[in-house]
């Protein structure tokens, strides 16, 4: 298990084929005044690959944006809405087809209202991962190791949290529903980017 640094690019040819778990660090939660600052990516094998973009990069990377944009490869996120509008923004590509770790524990697990990462990680699959630098300076020239581990640890457990979260969609019959929902998430992100972040247009009010 290698945590890999790359500066503003993946290599070609370093990922297995099939579905990536993707996540991205970025300066705050507002996406064209934060900007992208690293691009996580498993293939599920064991490695984690992290990209750097430094201050006034111009997002060419054409590896990852090949291997984002590839309609051949699901992408794997945990709240992928927010990572889809990053990527879409900074590197002009739509990161599909989409599996969404969140959207199938809202789904699913229906007797809580925790749904993050650590929790998600903690119930399905008994590990534990530090959320402690989730509020870092992901912008800082030289990222902590803390920062790298914390940023692949991110990727390193939604291949095998999409395997146990849909043994629960398919025992629940949300199958289909869960699907819909992924296959949402790119325009549910466009709309973000457009100005509805907040405005739930399927809302009465
Ligand atoms: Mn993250």
């Amino acid at each position: 298990m290698t945590v890999h640094f790359h500066e503003e690019d993946l290599p070609a040819g370093v990922l297995a084929p099939g579905p990536i778990a993707v996540d991205t660090e970025t300066m705050g939660l507002i996406t064209p005044r934060d900007r992208l600052c690293v691009v996580q990516i498993s293939d599920g094998q064991g490695d984690e690959h992290l990209v750097r973009f430094k201050p006034g990069s111009d997002y060419a990377a054409p590896n990852l944006r090949a291997v984002l944009a590839d309609p051949e490869r699901l992408k794997l996120y945990h709240f992928g809405r927010f990572d889809i509008a990053a990527i879409q923004h900074y590197l002009g590509v739509v990161a599909a087809p989409v599996y969404c770790t969140k959207i199938a524990s809202r789904l699913i697990r229906t007797y809580t209202d925790r749904h993050g990462l650590k929790e998600l990680v903690r119930e399905l699959l008994g590990q534990d991962i530090s959320k402690q630098q989730q509020s870092s300076d992901w912008g800082n020239p030289v990222l902590s190791d803390a920062q790298k581990d914390y940023a692949a640890s991110d990727v390193r457990y939604l291949h095998a949290l999409r395997a146990e979260l849909d043994k629960r969609l398919v025992r629940e019959g949300r199958m289909e529903l869960a699907q819909a929902c992924f296959d949402f998430l790119p325009h549910r992100a466009a709309l973000d980017l457009a100005g509805w972040p907040e405005i739930d247009i399927f809302a009465h009010m």
